[in-house]
């Protein structure tokens, strides 16, 4: 699954492809309009292309296209979630979430994950493998077509550590930010890491500005490490400077993402270790309930205190929200819908 399909090149790269079959630069340009832009399912939408050149391409170069298998709505608050079938008969989530702001979607980096975080209901049975570049731009794509919204803002926040899968997620940006494509400004795009060093300091060398979410969920490396296992790997103060050098580098605000475990992260002094810890960075705290999945016994923290820990935050300063609970109606928690598909098969 490696090798890239046609809608994970670059127009450069399609434009060289299609100089092969004798095709001019601006035939090149309208496929690549067609696939990024009108996000056409099949060659034969592509009606400025003669019968024959399309019939070419499709033996050549076949497009594929992510297929809906379900999708949920919330009464609540028009959350709507996304099952999607791959090619190779996989199945990945994704979600729409609306803001007043605007639409975002919350795409998956992988099939799976390794990471083996305590609470995530996406890493149960392992990394399965890594998506392409299409099939992470065609979770948006559909989404936009199938419930006809506008997206402006991409979330990598689903299944998958985006950075396990750094080559293709690097191609995915650079075509999803592209002038000629669907052109989503990078400054509306956050991908969200369980926090890998080496990565975050070559993501801050690509000179996109997006917004990068650190998953860190503890004041400290004790209590991180029973929550996450790439704790044990690398150090929280290795991470948080390679995440103040992506500040340096790129003048982005952090987020710091914190979901809230009943008696494990949620105390007063947690809170207190959690201000000392992020001091002096220019950062913003999101706090999100833990999501209860039904494998593990990890609870929510009760909202009370959920507002005293923002509210010692605050006072040291920081800035900090409690993430408003999306689609809550209809399995929310990441990766469970797609975990309640495959437990049924
Ligand atoms: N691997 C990346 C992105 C995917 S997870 C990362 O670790 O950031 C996206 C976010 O959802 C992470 O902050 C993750 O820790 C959090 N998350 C996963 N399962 C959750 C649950 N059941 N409740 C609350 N947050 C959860």
């Amino acid at each position: 699954m490696n090798e890239l399909d046609i809608k994970s090149l670059y127009l450069q790269e399609l434009t060289e492809k299609m100089a092969e079959l004798q095709l001019p630069a601006f035939r090149a340009k309208q496929i690549y309009e067609w696939i990024h832009v009108k996000l056409a399912k099949s060659y034969d939408d592509m009606t400025n292309l003669s019968k024959e050149l399309r019939e070419k391409l499709k033996e050549q170069y076949p497009l594929t296209v992510l297929e809906e298998v379900e999708s949920l709505h919330s009464e609540s608050d028009g959350t709507k979630k996304y099952l999607f079938r791959l090619t190779d008969d996989r199945v990945i989530e994704s979600v729409l979430m609306k803001y007043h702001h605007g639409n975002s979607v919350c795409i998956s980096s992988q099939v799976g994950c390794k990471m083996g975080c305590k609470f995530c209901a996406s890493t149960i049975g392992g990394l399965e493998r890594n998506l392409l570049p299409s099939e992470m731009l065609d979770q948006i794509y559909r989404i936009q077509s199938l419930s006809g919204e506008r997206v402006s803002n991409v979330v990598i926040m689903g299944t998958g550590e985006p950075f396990d899968n750094y080559d293709n997620l690097m191609r995915f940006l650079h075509i999803l930010t592209d002038a000629n494509g669907l052109n989503i400004s990078a400054r509306n795009i956050t991908v969200s890491t369980c926090g890998i060093p080496d990565k975050i300091k070559a993501f801050a060398k690509e000179g996109l500005p997006i917004t990068l979410a650190l998953s860190l969920h503890a004041p400290n490396n004790e209590i991180r490490k029973q929550l996450m296992p790439i704790a044990s790997r690398y150090d929280l103060q290795e991470v948080l400077n390679a995440y103040r050098y992506y500040y340096d580098e790129t003048g982005r605000r952090l987020t710091f993402e914190y979901s809230m475990v009943e008696g494990l992260n949620d105390e007063e002094m947690h809170a207190k270790e959690l201000a000392a810890l992020i001091k002096g960075m220019n950062c913003h705290v999101n706090l999100i309930p833990v999501n209860p999945i039904k494998e593990r016994n990890f609870k929510k923290s009760e909202n009370k205190k959920i507002q005293n820990f923002k509210n010692i935050l605050e006072k040291y300063r920081i800035n900090v929200t409690i993430r408003r609970e999306m689609g809550a109606d209809i399995d929310a928690a990441c990766g469970q819908l797609r975990k309640s598909y495959m437990d049924k098969l």
